[in-house]
């Protein structure tokens, strides 16, 4: 793969990232499918004409091949496996992720992350440990996050809401060798879940080499538990008479779901599982699990817009700010300035 030209890697990443197979931008670019798999193969370069067409095809300007510097390198894509999520939108959205950590690039300059990596197979460490590690290098202490976007955003991570519910994943991140980690936060993750969702991500990115399997879910859980709420700060700060109304304002300060806030509890063993249990029952019985008192705020990616605007109030255009992120004006215009629900 790393021998692929730039152009022929983002060939493929565009073509994935339509829903396209090679017969369907054959038939729309007038191109066969066999020189469309010679290409991406890397077997074949085309002529300015034909790249046109095919950038034509595709919705995005030929520059984006003619100029593309760099090789794309596939995400690796960390979700909760569902059996009835189909592959081929696993395959859109991953490359959905290594476009847009190209185009974060080139919106926001190429940086280098403040994160590190910590690869768990290595040591004796755990995710707790790593977490802990996380909170250091971005120098939070022990002190509750108040803006979790931007916290991992002055990071180098680029944050997206992105439509992720066809797939059934609430989220996915990927963290190329080179460039920053991408996370995209399904718009149908209520504001509740959102933080926690971002805090698996990110466990995903600094601690994981290869998406798969059930412990790494469960590693990315306990990442997010400890890095979003100490578990030194929540034995400190357990109420005397726990109960769903008493740990309300636990959940205020640490802007943590009662329906995580449990969990967190019975991993540290304040509470038994009977206890969980029963409050589990609770919350959804009652239908707090849907809807919990003192929600949560929504928290809104902003490093991108803020970005774009600052450009744009410098006498930037639009037009000049897609053509750097390689995109069409319109699609440039409806990714990074439209509101997403
Ligand atoms: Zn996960």
């Amino acid at each position: 793969m790393n021998d692929l030209s730039p152009r022929a890697s983002l060939l493929e990443t565009v073509r994935l990232s339509r829903g396209l197979t090679q017969t369907a931008l054959a038939e729309v670019s007038g191109l066969s499918q066999g020189t469309l798999s010679k290409v991406e193969t890397g077997l074949l370069d085309l002529d300015p004409e034909r790249w046109a067409a095919v950038a034509d095809a595709l919705g995005v300007p030929v520059e984006a091949f003619l100029e593309a510097r760099a090789t794309i390198v596939p995400a690796r894509v960390f979700h909760r496996k569902k059996k009835s999520t189909p592959k081929g939108a696993l395959t859109k959205i991953a490359a959905d992720a290594a476009l847009m950590q190209q185009r974060a690039d080139a919106i926001l300059g190429h940086a280098r992350s403040e994160l590190r990596r910590h690869d768990l197979e290595e040591g004796f460490v755990t995710p707790q440990e790593v977490a802990q590690d996380v909170r250091s290098e971005l120098r939070l202490g022990q002190a509750p996050i108040s803006d979790l976007i931007a916290t991992v955003e002055a990071a180098g991570v680029t944050v997206l809401r992105w439509p992720l519910e066809s797939v059934q994943v609430d989220a996915i991140a990927t963290w190329p060798a080179e460039g920053r980690p991408v996370v995209l936060v399904g718009e149908h993750v209520p504001a509740e879940r959102q933080r926690f969702t971002i805090a698996h991500e990110l466990g995903h990115a600094v601690m994981h080499n290869d998406a798969g399997g059930d412990e790494q879910e469960r590693q990315a859980d306990a990442f997010a538990g400890e890095f979003l709420l100490p578990g030194r700060k929540l034995r400190v700060e357990w109420p005397a008479d726990p109960s769903l109304e008493t740990l309300l304002p636990l959940k205020r300060r640490w802007k943590i779901s009662l329906a995580a806030l449990i969990r967190r509890a019975q991993d540290e063993a304040l509470i038994d599982d009977r206890t969980y249990r029963e409050w589990s029952i609770r919350l959804s019985t009652s239908g707090m699990h849907r809807r919990e008192p003192d929600p949560i705020p929504t928290e809104q990616p902003q490093a991108l817009m803020r970005t774009i605007a600052a450009a744009l109030d410098g006498g930037t255009t639009i037009d000049q700010l897609a053509r750097k992120a390689h995109m069409l004006p319109q699609e440039f215009s409806s990714t990074f300035m439209e509101e997403h629900a």
